[in-house]
């Protein structure tokens, strides 16, 4: 293929690419934005194949089949209520694929580069190689988090802020001596030492944020990656893969900052780590009776409200409770009620999680509100079903400053009428802590597996 077909295609790639995010942004487009995505990357992968780069076709091929399947295998048998370990530990692998094309450039000598060239290319390595090992050491924690491998809490050595800064000057000042070093050979060492910094600084990082601010980590490492990514293409000089990677990189920061403001969160503060600690004192303790309710008695007060709202978490997704939500949702605006559900940015385990399970259920976009939509509307909500949430309708966010999700906004579901909260038992949710809206006065408990007592709700409704 001749160099200006290569262009001509990654150009091609590129405009599928960004018209695969603005696709994504909307859920009426997004599986248009995943299919410009795939056709991006059938374009990509092709061209950069027939480039004339590629030396063994065996081996790419070998490359493709393995990475392939292994992808297609993940793909079929991860469950919904993984995806977002799924993703953190693909970070990783962006991250580890920068640090292994930085080591064999480096020890590449087929092309040697001399003066100005061969440091630009030597500072290229570096910065690839150091952005890659946090992202890699970093998403490695992520997804042993996310998975519950270890504790969730933020680990906060004392003077962690000095650590870091520690790593960061002895990065620095390695890069200093690794330039200083290439001419003679022994540049390795002190490569190998700023990777040794960058593992341990990724793993301090991510260990030191705390379980309510993961959702940050979880869009910081996908905009890591997107770098990672970005300075691999430069390594490589393949301009498609330094676009690709500025475009997670950017949207991926775009992304976390959302996220950090829907969280009422300083960006900075939590990649410094420790926010998700108790600023001061001890949390509040949740004392008062619960008022459990059975399946019969939620059906009935469904049918004498007139205005309902339905707040899905984290535990709708284990629960897989969705199409039977879905079911009820339709069954009760046949009967002339007004449905809708409130979506907190941060529910579930990753961005979108309650939107994309909505949407595999066919639930309409248009019933679907944002938390900033709904909070000003709570007085005209007669019921609200809190389905597997907790976190995000946790009151003492917002009057408990010694709570670690102190400031967090939170879907008010208490000022409304009756709530009705969906769960197994009394245990907390992602944050750890435990939640007064459970003990209020208008609050009633539902226990049991989400998506059995919706179909039990369900049946009480026809019945
Ligand atoms: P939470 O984790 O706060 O609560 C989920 C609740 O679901 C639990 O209390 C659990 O209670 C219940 N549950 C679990 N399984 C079932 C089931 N089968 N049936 C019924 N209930 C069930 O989830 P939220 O969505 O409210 O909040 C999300 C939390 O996750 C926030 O703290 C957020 O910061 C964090 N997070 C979010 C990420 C994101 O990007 N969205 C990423 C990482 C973390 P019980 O065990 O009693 O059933």
């Amino acid at each position: 293929m001749s160099h200006s077909l290569v262009t001509m295609s990654y150009i091609i790639a590129t405009i599928l690419f960004i018209l695969s995010l603005s696709g994504l942004s909307k859920q009426e487009t997004a599986r248009k934005g995943n299919y410009y995505g795939m056709l991006g990357m059938a374009i990509a992968i092709a061209a950069t194949a027939l480039s004339g780069y590629v030396t063994s076709y065996e081996v790419l091929l070998g490359a493709l089949v393995v990475g392939g399947a292994i992808g297609a295998r993940a793909a079929i048998k991860v469950e919904m209520t993984q995806m977002p370990e799924l993703v953190a530990i693909m970070h990783s692998l962006v991250g580890m694929a920068a640090v292994l094309v930085g080591y064999a450039n480096f020890l590449d000598v087929s092309h040697p580069l001399i003066g100005v060239e061969k440091t630009i290319h030597e500072v290229e390595i570096y910065i690839g190689i150091l952005i890659g090992a946090v992202t890699f050491s970093g998403s490695v924690i992520a997804f042993c988090k996310l998975s519950e491998k270890i504790s969730g809490k933020p680990l906060l050595l004392p003077g962690r802020h000095w650590f870091n800064l520690l790593l960061l000057i002895a990065a620095v000042a390695l890069a200093g001596v690794f330039l200083q070093q290439s001419e003679n050979g022994s540049a390795i060492v002190p490569l190998a030492i700023m990777t040794g910094i960058a593992l341990i600084f990724g793993i301090h990082m991510v260990m030191a944020i705390g379980g309510a601010d993961m959702p940050v980590v979880v869009s910081m490492l996908n905009s890591y990656s997107g770098w990672a990514a970005a300075a691999t293409g430069f390594m490589l000089s393949n301009d498609l893969l330094i676009v690709t990677g500025a475009l997670v990189g950017s949207s991926g920061a775009i992304l976390s900052y959302i996220m950090c403001r829907a969280m009422n969160r300083n960006f900075i503060s939590v990649i410094a780590g420790g926010f998700g600690a108790a600023a001061g004192g001890e949390a509040a303790v949740i004392e008062g009776e619960v008022q459990p309710i059975d399946a019969d008695e939620t059906a009935q007060l469904l049918l004498e409200a007139k205005n309902i709202m339905i707040i899905p978490g984290y535990g709708m997704a284990v629960a897989q409770a969705q199409h039977t939500v879905n079911e009820i949702t339709k069954l009760l605006k046949e009967k002339g009620k007004k449905v809708g559900f409130g979506i907190h940015p941060v529910a579930g385990r990753m961005p979108g999680h309650m939107n994309v399970l909505l949407a595999e259920a066919k639930v309409p976009y248009d019933i679907v509100y944002e938390m900033d939509e709904i909070n000003e509307d709570w007085a005209h909500v007669d019921v609200s079903i809190v389905i597997g949430a907790n976190d995000i309708v946790n009151p003492s966010a917002l009057d408990d400053p010694n709570s670690p999700i102190a400031g967090m906004p939170v879907l008010e579901c208490w000022k409304g009428g009756t709530t009705i909260v969906l769960k197994r038992s009394m245990a907390s949710g992602y944050a750890g802590v435990g939640n007064p809206l459970f003990v209020l006065e208008n609050t009633r408990m539902l226990f049991g597996d989400a998506n059995a007592t919706m179909q039990a709700v369900l049946k009480a409704l026809k019945g």
